[in-house]
C-alpha cells in the first residue's frame, strides 16, 4: 500500500470567513434562496454548491466528508450522527425486504444486533460466517445476497479480513463489499484494497477525544448522493445527520490522526510483545502468532503499525474484573467501553460491547469471559506502563509462574 492518506488530508485547506486557519462553522439549519426556482432545483438535486437544510448537507459536514474521502481514497464521504447511524443507513440503502447479507461472525455487538434482531422486521436475513474462510464466504452467497459485510480488524477478536480477496469474490458475484474500518483508520485503506463502501465510527480513533459520537460512509459519489436523496435516501430519511458544530470539531481533531495512530500502534505493539513473552494469552495483529498477521502485513500502511487494540485472556470473568478495577485504581486507564482515547480504555467484551451475542455463540467464536479488550493510550513511557500493569497482575496472581521480569 502506498496511498498517502495523511498527506492528502493535511493538504486540504479550508479558511474561515475572516481568513481564519479553520473553516467557519455553518451555524444554520436552513438556508435562504434568492429565487424560488433555485430552491426547487436544489430539492431535485440539480444545484451544485447550494445548501437547503442541514439534515441534507451543510458546509461543515461537507468539509469533514472531504477529509474522510481523502482518508480512504474514495470519491466522496457522508457524515452521520453515530457509527450506527452510518451502518444502519448503508445496510438499509443496499438491502430491500426479504433479501440477504453475508457477514463476518465477529463484529461489533450493535451491528450484530441490528442485523440479527432489528432487520427481522423486514425479513432480511444474515449468514454470520468465518470471514477468513473464503470458501465458506462464497458458499454463503445466494441470489438474494445484497452485500458482504465485515470489519477490517474485527471487534473484539481482532480478526483480520483479507479485503482484496473478499473484494474479488464480491465482484465475481456482482455485490458490494462493505467494510467497517473503525479499528484501523490509516493503518488500512479499505477502499484502496477494493472495498466498495467503507464505514467508520468517528467516535473512536478519528475523533480521538471521547467527547462525541459520530460516523462516516466513504464511497462513490453516486452512492453517497443516493444516501442523501430526498425521496429514498436512508441517511436523509432516517435522519441520522451529524450536527455542524461536531463536524467542525472532529475535522480539527482529525488533523492529528497520523501522529496519534503511530503512537497508539507503537505502545500496543510494545505491550503485546512483552506480555506474550510473559506467557500471557495475547491477541495483537502485530504478533507473528496472530493468524491474520501476514494478511495484515500485506494490506497495511506499514508506517502506522498494527493498530492500537489488543486483547488479553486472563482466564475468568472474576480475574478480568479484578484486574480492570485494579488497573483503574493504579491510573493505568479507565474501565470503559469505546476506543481511541489518549488514555488506555479496557472492558470485558463478553459482558459489555458484545453482550448482544448469546453466550453459546460467544464461546463458539472464542470470545471467552476472561477476555479483556484494551485500547492502548498515548502513554509517554510505555515501559513504565508495562511494569505497573505487570505488578497489578502479580498482585492478583494472574501472571503465569514462568514470567520473570526482564
Ligand atoms: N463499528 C465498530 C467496529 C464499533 O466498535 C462501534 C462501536 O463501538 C461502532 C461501529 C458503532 O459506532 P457508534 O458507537 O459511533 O455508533
Amino acid at each position: 500500500m502506498d496511498y498517502k492518506a495523511s498527506e492528502n488530508i493535511q493538504d486540504l485547506q479550508y479558511f474561515g470567513e475572516f481568513g481564519g486557519v479553520n473553516p467557519s462553522i455553518s451555524d444554520s439549519s436552513t438556508y435562504t434562496f434568492l429565487s424560488a426556482k433555485t430552491m426547487f432545483d436544489t430539492f431535485e438535486g440539480n444545484t451544485e454548491g447550494c445548501y437547503l437544510y442541514s439534515r441534507h448537507s451543510s458546509p461543515s459536514n461537507l468539509y469533514l466528508g472531504e477529509a474522510l474521502a481523502q482518508l480512504e481514497g474514495t470519491e466522496s464521504a457522508n457524515v452521520y450522527a453515530s457509527g450506527m447511524g452510518a451502518i444502519s443507513s448503508v445496510i438499509m440503502q443496499l438491502c430491500d425486504a426479504n433479501e440477504h447479507i453475508v457477514c463476518s461472525r465477529t463484529i461489533y455487538g450493535g451491528t450484530y444486533a441490528f442485523l440479527k434482531n432489528f432487520l427481522k422486521k423486514f425479513n432480511i436475513s444474515t449468514s454470520f460466517i468465518d470471514i477468513t474462510n473464503l470458501e465458506i464466504v462464497e458458499q454463503s452467497i445466494t441470489p438474494k445476497t445484497k452485500m458482504i459485510y465485515c470489519e477490517a480488524v474485527s471487534n473484539p477478536l481482532l480478526e483480520v479480513a483479507d479485503i482484496q480477496s473478499l473484494s474479488r469474490l464480491a465482484k465475481k458475484h456482482g455485490i458490494p463489499l462493505v467494510v467497517d474500518n473503525t479499528f484501523s483508520p490509516l493503518n488500512i485503506n479499505a477502499a484502496k484494497l477494493g472495498a466498495d463502501v467503507v464505514i467508520h465510527s468517528l467516535t473512536k480513533f478519528i475523533n480521538g477525544s471521547s467527547d462525541c459520537v459520530a460516523g462516516a460512509v466513504c464511497a462513490s459519489t453516486d452512492f453517497c448522493l443516493s444516501l442523501k436523496d430526498v425521496n429514498d435516501g436512508a441517511g436523509m430519511l432516517l435522519g441520522s445527520t451529524l450536527d455542524s458544530l461536531r463536524a467542525a470539531s472532529i475535522l480539527k481533531n482529525m488533523r492529528t490522526l497520523h501522529v496519534r495512530i503511530k503512537k497508539h500502534s507503537e505502545n500496543a505493539h510494545y505491550l503485546a510483545t512483552a506480555f506474550e513473552k510473559d506467557g500471557l494469552k495475547v491477541v495483537y495483529p502485530g504478533l507473528e502468532s496472530h493468524p491474520g498477521h501476514e494478511t495484515m502485513k500485506n494490506q497495511m500502511n506499514a508506517e502506522y503499525g498494527f493498530g492500537g487494540l489488543m486483547t488479553l485472556d486472563v482466564g475468568s470473568l472474576e480475574n478480568a474484573n479484578a484486574l480492570m478495577e485494579l488497573m483503574q485504581k493504579e491510573k493505568l486507564g479507565y474501565l470503559a467501553v469505546s476506543l481511541g482515547f489518549y488514555k488506555t480504555l479496557f472492558s470485558a467484551p463478553g459482558t459489555s460491547t458484545s453482550s448482544e451475542i448469546p453466550l453459546e455463540e460467544q464461546e463458539e467464536l472464542g470470545l471467552s469471559q476472561g477476555l479483556i479488550r484494551f485500547s492502548i493510550g498515548l502513554d509517554n513511557d510505555i515501559h513504565k506502563t508495562y511494569l505497573t500493569m505487570r505488578s497489578c497482575m502479580e498482585k492478583l496472581d494472574i501472571l503465569p509462574r514462568k514470567a520473570v521480569l526482564v
